[in-house]
């Protein structure tokens, strides 16, 4: 039996929900830490498990180039390699070949490119995508697709649309099931609400475990994603796990769960970590604004992480000034925090039948000294 998707209760279009895998429960709506290169960047596994967190995600295009799909399989899957015992998504590898390699050249079976790293020449089509995400040995395996560019006409995201489906297709045959374990097909069909339905319709009719949501989160701003999160999700199957890719800010999972999205990653939190970007209960603040470099108070009260049950604001600002790592680790390890709060919050809500009211609190909270991003 593959993974499972019980319900335990819905708020309008909001869900509480609990995913079984091979690796343990995920309880949802869900953030996913991004460990692009089978780490979550500058924190320890034990950190990110501190947080809460029950699932992170693996890149496939860096984890292929560099050690190998292969090699992480010799040496035990990317949970014993990475110590993270716990549900694994990998993506398809598609979206960074588009973004990140050189010289790539597509065709209707996959795409050939040449690495960022070292120019060596590799090949990426659904078959292969879905045998290195086995290799790896990801909980949750993502169908290769196109993440059709934005903007795109309606041409052109209908051709992108139909090569993508065909890959889901195929990427639904090269899947080898496995008990607890399962295979997420991705919408695509940009800002068309024809032919988002066409893709939700026809992923459905080929089957899959959990259903993602591609190609937002590129440029089209919250608004334009909310619209066609509107007009897509009542097109996904009820009783299967709903995946909104690359997002987001708070705000935009407050959003995206009120409209019935269940799962979500970004490097968002991370990345700020790293940066000196704060995500907190009152906002968004850069911890190298001089305002903090006498600030004997935690960054964010509400939070127990140990950047804020053992440190200051003064502290973490003269970090970023001295450019010290603790750092990026310790706002990493705060950022990370945050985001699981929120979704527990969240889901909490949602069992309380009270999101609306929540999320109202949430934005009052941010509302009170947020800085311009
Ligand atoms: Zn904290």
């Amino acid at each position: 039996m593959s993974l499972t998707f019980d319900l335990q209760a819905t708020d309008g279009a909001a869900r509480a929900g609990t995913i079984q895998t091979a690796h343990g429960a995920i309880q949802t709506p869900v953030f996913m830490p991004v460990g692009t290169a089978g780490t979550v960047k500058a924190m320890t596994a034990d950190a990110v498990r501190s947080t809460g967190a029950s699932i992170v995600l693996g890149n496939t295009y860096h984890l292929m180039l560099r050690p190998g799909a292969e090699r992480v399989a010799r040496l035990g899957g990317l949970h014993k390699f990475m110590d993270w015992p716990g549900p694994i998504l990998t993506d398809s590898g598609g979206f960074q070949v588009m973004s990140l390699s050189k010289l790539r050249k597509m065709d209707k079976d996959g795409v050939t490119f040449q690495s960022h790293l070292d120019g060596a020449s590799h090949r990426l089509t659904p078959a292969r995508s879905i045998e290195i995400q086995h290799l790896l040995d990801a909980t949750i395996t993502m169908a290769l697709d196109e993440c059709t560019p934005f903007p795109a006409t309606h041409d052109q995201a209908r051709i992108s649309t139909t090569l993508s489906m065909d890959w889901a297709r195929r990427s639904k045959d090269a899947f080898i099931p496995r008990p607890g374990y399962g295979l997420f097909g991705i919408v695509q069909g940009s800002i068309y609400p024809d032919l988002r339905e066409q893709s939700a319709a026809a992923l459905t009719e080929i089957g899959f475990e959990g259903y993602a949501i591609g190609g937002l989160a590129v440029g089209e701003g919250q608004a334009e994603m909310f619209k066609v999160l509107d007009f897509t999700v009542p097109h996904l199957p009820a009783g299967r796990p709903r995946y909104l890719m690359g997002v987001g800010t708070p705000d935009d999972l407050i959003g995206a769960v009120s409209r019935g999205v269940d799962m979500f990653d970004c490097v968002m939190p991370t990345r700020a970590g790293r940066t000196a970007r704060a995500y907190t209960s009152k906002g968004v603040f850069n911890l190298r604004n001089a305002r903090f470099a006498d600030d004997a108070a935690p960054i964010d009260p509400a939070c127990d992480c140990p950047a804020c049950s053992r440190h200051t604001a003064a502290y973490l600002h003269h970090l970023f000034k001295a450019e010290e790592m603790l750092g990026p680790m310790l706002l990493t390890w705060h950022n990370i925090a945050y985001y699981q709060s929120l979704m527990r919050g969240l889901r909490d809500a949602v069992l309380a039948g009270r999101l609306d009211a929540h999320a109202a609190e949430l934005r009052a909270g941010w509302a009170s000294t947020e800085e311009p991003a």
